[in-house]
């Protein structure tokens, strides 16, 4: 067999692609039709792929390179960390320096008491420890009854069976046999899709309120957790209406339900802070990170829990971990992330510079014919599309429809910009700069205006 690199044509890629590869998310055969795109390179917040075409990630990748592309001082550590311990386990009361380090590091950023840490491969992974954690609490605490999980229809924690199942999406559920037992889901604070003639604030606390309806209806002896990312991300990065977070807080309290706030996207600066739950004023007893807390140069992730959950489970043995968790490299790699966007103050440069800039030109994008609603926080956006901003219609189409055709003609102004449904989303890099802020709204524009021609020429809207 010759040997597969970059200076393949793309069309051998693609077959060779085609031929072994099952991408995840994906229809396979509709895109071996099609062609994949072959992505050889990338620098600060551009791709390059094979035809050398250079292209903004208004993505940062799936919304985790928060510290932009090719900051070699992250592949010099990894190599460092390789040759002195490449591997090492932390089931076997033994433990490695880049493991300690980032624990403590940790502990250090997370709000409140968040002071331990369990690490994980991925968000899926560390949502599972969640769910067998929280419910090994309560049994631990003499409630072994106590173990529903409420979440919310339309968030988004991952892949696994577990995680998937604590995820709202249907399209997830319809397969593999999910939900597992004992998960529950409530209504979504989507006032733009389900508001109906609600006042968004009236519509936010109806919205935080069902979960309190739920508690009742099952009893509070048996629900263990809430889960909800503070900001839905995959969802259509969603804001919820300023009334919803504090009602959620002051339902949880009241129940004593712990409260896990799932920070794979809102964590390490995307939303202004370190913390989505320092943004939105929450106080969670466990929180869900990953993505950004490496930019996704090494897969970790991590459960950080409040002092009185981890001395409950502290108490026994929790009979779970992975192979993997508080790998060295990655956590290496970990650490070296957190020491630049520390001292770059990159969450500085989202307050001050990159998130002002980008809120005033994403927010001018609503006098766009196509866009009924811009929302930002910090560096996570999403415009809605409709066919008609007063009444926040639908389109007659099938959902996603247009929000694809919009994408494909992002893709096709070099520009990632994804679609939920018909909602578009980003989340760039946050060391974006002002004028790389303009060309990403630029090029978003330019893509709108020609989803809107082709929807008149196609009778869409
Ligand atoms: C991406 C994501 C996950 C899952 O993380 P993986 O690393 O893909 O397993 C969980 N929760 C949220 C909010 C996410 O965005």
């Amino acid at each position: 067999m010759t040997a597969i690199t970059n200076h393949l044509p793309t069309s051998e890629l693609q077959a060779l692609d085609a031929a072994h590869h099952m991408h995840p998310f994906t229809a396979n055969a509709e895109l071996a039709e099609k062609g994949v795109r072959v992505i050889t390179r990338a620098k600060g917040v551009f791709l390059t792929d094979s035809d050398g075409y250079e292209i903004l990630d208004a993505m940062a990748g799936l919304w985790c390179v928060n510290i932009g592309y090719g900051r070699g001082e992250l592949a010099e550590v990894a190599a460092r960390q390789m040759r002195e311990l490449p591997y090492y386990n932390t089931f076997f009361q033994t433990t490695h320096v880049p493991a300690i380090a980032l624990a403590n590091k940790l502990s250090e950023l997370a709000p409140g008491d968040l002071n331990h840490v369990f690490f994980a491969g991925s968000g899926s992974e560390a949502n599972d420890t969640n769910i067998r954690l929280v419910r090994h609490y309560w049994a631990t605490k003499g409630k072994p009854e106590k173990k529903v999980i409420i979440s919310r229809k339309n968030s988004y924690h991952g892949s696994s069976v577990g995680s998937g199942s604590l995820g709202g999406m249907t399209a997830m559920h319809s397969q593999g046999g999910l939900p597992i037992p004992d998960i529950h889901h409530i209504d979504q604070p989507n006032w733009w899709a389900e508001g109906g003639d609600m006042p968004p604030e009236d519509f936010g606390l109806a919205r935080a309120q069902e979960l309190e309806k739920a508690i009742l209806e099952m009893g509070e002896d048996r629900v263990a957790a809430f889960i909800a990312e503070p900001v839905q991300g995959a969802g259509g990065v969603i804001v919820p209406p300023d009334s919803y977070w504090p009602e959620i807080q002051r339902i949880c309290d009241k129940y004593e339900i712990l409260l896990i706030a799932d920070e794979v996207i809102c964590g390490f600066g995307r939303t202004g802070n370190w913390f989505g739950s320092q943004t939105l004023n929450i106080r969670p007893d466990v929180m869900t990170i990953a993505k950004g807390l490496s930019s996704g140069y090494a897969p970790i992730a991590a459960s950080i829990v409040s002092d009185e959950v981890a001395a409950v489970i502290g108490s026994g043995e929790f009979n779970h971990g992975y192979t993997y968790s508080g790998h060295p490299v990655s956590a290496a790699v970990a650490l070296e992330n957190l020491r630049i966007l520390e001292e770059e103050d990159v969450i500085g440069h989202v307050q001050n510079v990159a998130g002002p800039h980008l809120k005033q030109h994403w927010e001018a994008l609503v006098d766009h014919p196509l866009v009924g609603e811009a929302k930002i926080v910090g560096m996570m956006g999403s415009i809605a599309l409709t066919p008609d901003k007063d009444s926040r219609a639908a389109f007659s189409s099938e959902a996603g429809t247009v929000g694809l055709i919009c994408r494909e003609n992002c893709f096709a102004n070099n520009l990632i910009m994804r679609h939920v449904g018909d909602r578009m989303v980003i989340s760039p890099p946050l060391v974006i700069t002002p004028a790389e802020i303009e060309e990403l709204v630029h090029r978003a524009r330019k893509a709108l205006d020609e989803t809107h021609a082709q929807l008149l020429a196609k009778g869409l809207m």
